[in-house]
């Protein structure tokens, strides 16, 4: 067998045949024109196709993550069956292109027509365009399908978008090998609250095609991914995963008991979602609530801006779901590494100190106050609180409570019912915000630390840059201090104050947290039930918190 070491990214094994995923950025291959009735007939065939995998995957998604995120595909089946686009494809076929080039240049004609337009809608259909164009060029010239599995498949891929991984059928996607990546990069959140046994930065396994199809096994407790495997290596691990399942198994005896240490200090344990439909996971782990639901996904599974009515019925869905638990809606925070086409920002330098989150409501109150009312609307639907990112001084507070007062006074005239005890809490996860934290915490009800960002502000370090793994180092004292400063001032002023970045479940650093009296962590919902039973066997009166601070 031949091993190679990665870093974890959801713990468990896998076991399938290996799928390398590769951009294919090459053009069509030349190919002879074959006449006009031959190419479009060739064109139509594979339309067909294509039409055929947009079906699938509209049905996959719906069965698996619900109809608001099958519906890009819907969308991207009218498109490929517009009659304009086809009368466009065989203009170009008339003019002896072949059905390759035909389909191309209509799509880049198309694509160049759509953005030339003012209304973001259809500025944003550019994309849609190019991209169905390619899945028909894709299937004329025989490339292969990059998403479609069909045998229990372990994807091995240098870096992956978080939207990407949803094309894939989750029964079939056993595990997921990044060469590069990073294990706080959203790829690798949703991984892990979709419980993909996965790793990152296996930087030594080669990305050759030549892997295709050959068996391996994922073993993620360890960060291995294992190739040559002998019916040895496939019985050893099969014990290891059933030991494995079973140590699972075991954590069901922490369902339904608080989360309290042995001297009875009480914290509750929320989980992390993306979707309504991520709720079912935290109910069946346990989860006491949500501690972020990070609502710019509903942003991106879109192609145009989310109508009120459409994300008030998401939001709904998550607190009904939740039935009174408490449900922590972040407002959106789009920009850095989550970029969504028809907001068209700006190219940037440096984006993770760009145009982001709160930073573009304050600049399109409108925008922000549509999600704001669809969340108020919500709220009369369970228990819903707001949540703002990357807070980093008292104006944008005062200019999102002016909002959220402006929201309500509507509602209130017009007589749509919403729960008056909303609590609006801020993330801490820029530096300046947990310094000033003491000031922050008189102007919020709670505050929640998202110790991703906090990490890679704090220590100026790029989260997803796999060349700075060293330096992004989430026990730093500075950081630890910070964290502390946070949970103090939360505290002296009578405030709530949780913690949502990947750092709350980790065990090497619960001990501190639990001692400072976090009141909530949030997680991934697969981690509730064995952070439950570590913080059962935690006593606050032997943690040192100094030790973790000088
Ligand atoms: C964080 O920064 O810790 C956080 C929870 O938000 P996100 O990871 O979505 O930036
Ligand atoms: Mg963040």
């Amino acid at each position: 067998m031949t091993k190679y070491s990665g870093k974890t990214i959801f713990e468990g094994f896998a076991n399938g045949e290996i799928r390398v995923l590769q951009e294919d950025n090459t053009e069509a291959p030349a190919r002879k024109f074959s006449g006009v009735d031959q190419e479009f007939t060739r064109f139509l065939g594979a339309r067909e196709k294509e039409l055929a995998k947009l079906d699938e995957l509209y049905a996959k998604t719906k069965a698996s993550l619900g109809e608001d995120k099958a519906k890009l595909f819907a969308t991207h089946k009218i498109m490929a069956s517009d009659p304009d686009f086809e009368d466009s494809v065989k203009g170009f076929i008339a003019k002896e292109n072949t059905a390759e080039q035909a389909v191309q240049l209509a799509a880049k004609q198309f694509a160049g027509m759509l953005s030339q337009l003012d209304d973001p809608y259809m500025k944003a259909r550019s994309a849609d365009v190019i991209e169905i164009g390619k899945g028909v060029v894709d299937i004329l010239s025989g490339k292969q399908d990059n998403y479609t599995l069909t045998v229990p498949t372990i994807l091995v891929c240098e870096d992956l978008e978080s939207s990407t991984i949803m094309k894939f059928d989750k029964s079939l996607l056993k595990g997921l090998v990044l060469t590069k990546g990073n294990p706080t990069a959203h790829v690798s959140i949703f991984a892990r609250s979709s419980e993909i046994p996965s790793i990152c930065m296996a930087s030594e396994l080669p990305l050759d095609k030549a892997l295709n199809g050959k068996k391996a096994i994922l073993d993620s407790t360890k960060g291995e991914i294992i190739l040559d495997v002998t019916a040895e290596d496939e019985a050893k691990y099969a014990t290891l995963a059933k030991e494995h399942n079973e140590k699972k198994d075991a954590l069901k005896a922490f369902v339904g008991k608080p989360s309290v240490t042995k001297d009875g200090v009480k914290t509750k344990v929320y989980c992390n979602i993306a979707s309504a439909a991520d709720t079912a996971a935290v109910l069946a782990n346990d989860g006491e609530g949500i501690g972020v639901f990070r609502s710019e996904y509903v942003y991106l599974k879109q192609t145009n801006y989310p109508t009120e009515d459409f994300q008030f019925e998401v939001y709904k869905k998550a607190l009904e779901a939740m039935q009174g638990k408490e449900v922590i809606i972040r407002t959106f925070d789009i920009g850095a590494d989550k970029k969504v086409p028809y907001f068209n920002l700006p190219a940037e330098a440096n984006p993770a100190l760009g145009y982001r989150s709160v930073r573009i409501c304050l600049d399109k109150p409108d925008m922000f106050k549509t999600q704001l009312r669809a969340l108020y609307r919500a709220s009369a639907f369970g228990k819903l609180s707001i949540m703002v990112p990357m807070i980093t001084n008292v104006s944008e507070i005062d200019f999102c409570k002016k909002c959220m007062d402006e929201v309500k006074a509507d509602l209130a005239a017009k007589k749509i019912p919403y729960a008056k005890d909303v609590k609006f809490g801020i993330m801490i996860e820029v530096p300046v915000a947990a310094v000033c934290a003491d000031e922050l915490a008189q102007h919020v009800d709670f505050f929640s630390i998202g110790t991703n960002d906090l990490t890679q502000y704090a220590l100026a370090c790029d989260r997803v840059n796999p060349n700075l793994t060293k330096v992004y180092d989430p026990y730093h004292k500075g950081l630890m201090r910070l964290i502390k400063m946070t949970i103090d001032a939360a505290h002296k002023y009578g405030k709530e104050v949780g913690m949502c970045g990947e750092l709350a479940r980790d065990p090497k650093v619960l001990p501190f947290l639990i001692a400072l009296h976090i009141d909530e962590i949030s997680l991934s919902a697969p981690y509730v039930l064995q952070t439950r039973k570590a913080i059962s066997e935690l006593d606050t009166t032997k943690i040192n918190i100094e030790s973790y601070i000088k």
